[in-house]
């Protein structure tokens, strides 16, 4: 008989974990490390599966340049502290340890060399160092607190002094997502921010999903502001609407019915460029194919201005055609959702948890980690950098 296991009563542990991929391990093994008897459970079929299936399978586990200015939260402040105890030099060294390659992708974003599965079985690795047990395919049934934590589960009930709640978010529910993490902190008296999709692509309204149809497939570079914020990078025509980094960028920052403005062409003086060719006899669609993909810009000039020789242009006419490239707005009709969200904006509200340990200030022993806060990080590994460095404070405490 397991010595945690009183006669045939539920199993004892110092700490239980309950979601574990990001988060979840990484916090288990902190508090492994420190002794602390450790259970996961997790009601997925496979470990890790997000993070097999993050950065196009490649994982882009941190970024170089991570400050609390890359999240999101109703409270800005309160991923600092924890982001300054767990950098990405931190996690570089875990992954040297475990002689897992990397590279720098682009602007300080780190992906694994070979694949995300190395990483996932560096997770598993440093857990099974530190003693700790996972259960998988365990559906949770009902929690409560007495002195202290009763978990009850389809394979049994399990107690224990500290209960960490590392269960993600909304996206992607295919991959075992669930809204049990904000349910849990309500159960407990916290409250929970408004939750929404974000890093989702855009989704035209229907009359300009038939007027954009043509274009779907060509991706340009491009700049997307959204509520006062302006991301560059490069957008996707889809069937259906715009996706691409700035798209999904911008997607965090929006809401209902609120215009997004999209330079397509955010290096170009197009005032110069019209005046140099005033006198030219070269055709519109021509002079736009120097810089856009060749069926963009006959598409474009099909669409909302007659293609003619520049020198046959008012100069108003030009002004307009500068204003249209340079800020095209649009409203998009919604967001792909929560299917096809990176990410949930909006989560458990940081006013009652503790920003050095992550507890709960009104439930001793009880910890919130990862994506289920109310913190949400730009695309670029922000949010798995979020995921460890929670994870990490709270495994020094719980
Ligand atoms: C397609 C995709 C690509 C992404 N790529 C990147 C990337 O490259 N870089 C980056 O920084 N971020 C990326 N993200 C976001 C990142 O994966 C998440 O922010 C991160 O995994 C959150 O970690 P977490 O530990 O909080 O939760 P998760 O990793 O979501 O883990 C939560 C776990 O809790 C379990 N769980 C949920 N509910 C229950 C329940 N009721 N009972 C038991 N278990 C439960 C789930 O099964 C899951 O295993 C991506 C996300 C998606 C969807």
């Amino acid at each position: 008989m397991s010595p945690d296991r009183q006669h045939d009563g539920p199993v004892k542990r110092g700490v239980i974990v309950i979601g574990g991929v990001a988060s979840g391990l990484v916090c288990a093994a902190e508090c492994g490390k420190r002794g602390r008897s450790v259970l996961v459970l997790d009601h997925a079929k496979r470990p890790c599966s997000k993070v097999l299936i993050s950065g196009g399978g490649r994982c882009n586990f941190t970024n170089l340049n991570v400050t609390g200015d890359h999240y999101l939260s109703a409270n800005p402040h309160f991923c600092r502290s924890a982001l300054a105890r767990f950098t990405p030099r931190d996690m570089l060294a875990l992954m040297e340890k475990h002689k897992v390659a990397y590279y720098e992708k682009e602007a300080g974003q780190l992906f694994c060399v070979k694949s995300s599965r190395e990483l996932a079985a560096m997770l598993g690795r440093e857990c099974a160092g530190a003693g700790v047990e996972i259960k998988l395919e365990c559906g949770i049934t009902g929690v409560r607190k007495e002195a202290g934590f009763i978990v009850a589960t389809d394979q049994g009930t399990c107690i224990s002094d500290s209960l960490v709640i590392a269960t993600g978010s909304l996206s992607y529910p295919d991959l075992g997502a669930s809204g049990f993490g904000h349910a849990l902190a309500r159960k407990f008296g916290l409250a929970v921010t408004e939750l929404r999709p974000a890093l989702v692509p855009f989704l035209f309204a229907k009359h300009d999903q038939k007027i954009f149809r043509g274009l779907a497939g060509i991706s340009l570079d491009a700049a997307v502001a959204c509520a006062g914020r302006r991301f560059r990078g490069n957008i996707l025509f889809t069937h259906q609407g715009l996706s691409g980094p700035a798209i999904l960028q911008a997607s965090s920052y929006w809401e209902k019915e609120t215009t997004i403005r999209i330079d397509l062409l955010p290096d170009r003086d197009l005032a110069a460029l019209f005046a140099s060719e005033r006198r030219s006899k070269m055709e519109l669609r021509t002079l736009l194919g120097r810089y856009f993909p060749r069926r963009f810009s006959e598409t474009w000039c099909g669409l909302f201005v007659q293609s003619k020789p520049i020198n046959q242009y008012s100069d108003k006419e030009l002004r307009l055609i500068e204003e249209m490239l340079h800020s095209w707005e649009l409203v998009p009709n919604g967001t792909e959702g929560y299917n096809r969200a990176e990410v949930t904006a909006g989560g458990v509200d940081t006013k009652g948890i503790s920003s050095k340990t992550m507890e709960a200030k009104n439930v001793a022993g009880l910890y919130f980690i990862g994506e289920v806060l109310d913190v949400t990080g730009h695309l670029g590994g922000y949010n798995l950098h979020w995921a460890w460095a929670s994870a990490h404070a709270a495994g020094e405490y719980a």
